[in-house]
């Protein structure tokens, strides 16, 4: 390790961990690894998640959102799981070592990990060109994770908040020529800033069966759940919440093929169905039932008089 890669932990890093004390973690950044201790009746829960310049993010992001949105990716993977966040490790490329940038960039980790109770205990400081992945680590009790294959027949499937509004976002950012509507800023927040449905998966614990966050688009992502399952799902699209922008078309198609939203999607069966309106009752977030859980294995999108509409005309691809 230089000097400099040194400096840069020292300065930037190593003070994200142990913002939260945790007495479950033995060793965090300094040695050649960390140590996590884990309660008995726990499992732990893993994901990572890489995010390139050019790629996952567009060149002009600040360093705060960039930050943002890596640890957020992650966590919204972990709420899918309906596990708690704990702990993370942090691969950084960088082109150069900007003092201004990595300030804004430890500052955007920090609020986060301050805001989930998380510490950062370990990483990789390279030279190269701007890559960013996270790797998040929780736990859950043991057996109970929520997963993508435990859809049932009958279950109905619901989703949180909004998709599309982050597709939106990205589309007014795109067109720097056309004048934004006053809304605008909304969708860009929810492109760059996403909130991870951690709550929300934790208390779905006992109530839903299968669960999946929003990444890559509402189809694309049910599409897994019917993959995994097997089973179908039959969506019914005036159901489906779509965002407040005017073009209705522009919106469904954002609403069902538009990625980056992080929402939850999940199915629930009947004799559930008490406990999560209560959830419903208790939460400020949108829950919409947007379909259920069928026997034949397909994906479906049905109008309000029950016709099936094309979903590869909307630019969605099928799993193959
Ligand atoms: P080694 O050469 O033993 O792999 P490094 O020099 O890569 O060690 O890292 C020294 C310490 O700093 C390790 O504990 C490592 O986990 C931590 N570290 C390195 N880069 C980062 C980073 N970007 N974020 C957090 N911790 C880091
Ligand atoms: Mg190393």
């Amino acid at each position: 390790m230089s000097l400099l890669e040194f400096d840069v932990i020292k300065q930037y890093f190593s003070k994200i961990t142990n913002t939260i004390n945790d007495s479950a973690i033995p060793l965090a950044i300094g040695d050649d690894a960390a140590i996590v201790s884990l309660p008995d009746d726990k499992e732990l829960v893993i994901c990572t998640d890489t995010l390139n310049e050019g790629v996952h993010f567009p060149i002009e992001t600040s360093a705060y959102n960039i930050a943002y949105k890596a640890l957020m990716v992650n966590l919204s993977d972990i709420a899918a799981m309906g596990a708690e966040p704990k702990w993370f490790t942090l691969n950084v490329s960088l082109p150069s070592i900007n003092k201004t940038w990595l300030e804004s960039f430890s500052k955007g980790l920090a609020d986060l990990s301050l805001k989930y109770k998380l510490n950062l205990i370990g990483g990789d400081t390279t030279c190269g060109p701007l890559s960013i992945t996270i790797t998040l680590a929780g736990h859950i009790n043991k057996n109970k994770a929520l997963t993508r294959a435990s859809a049932k027949i009958g279950d109905k499937v619901y989703v949180s908040g909004c998709t599309g509004e982050a597709a939106y976002g990205l589309a007014c950012l795109s067109d720097p020529h056309s004048t934004l509507p006053t809304s605008a800023e909304y969708f860009i927040s929810r492109l760059n800033k996403p909130t991870a449905r951690i709550e929300l998966g934790l208390s779905l614990l006992g109530i839903a069966n299968a669960c999946i966050d929003v990444s890559d688009g509402l189809l694309a992502d049910i599409a897994h759940i019917v993959e995994a399952s097997h089973c179908g799902v039959q969506l019914y699209s005036e159901n489906i919440p779509v965002p407040d922008m005017g073009d209705i078309k522009q919106a469904r198609q954002y609403a069902l093929t538009g990625g980056d939203d992080y929402e939850l999607v999940f199915t629930v069966e009947e004799k559930k169905e008490q406990a999560l309106n209560q959830l419903i009752n208790e939460t400020d977030l949108k829950i919409t039932c947007i379909g259920e859980v069928v026997e034949e294995q397909e994906l479906k999108l049905l109008d309000s008089s029950n016709n099936i509409i094309n979903i590869d005309k909307l630019g969605y691809q099928h799993f193959s």
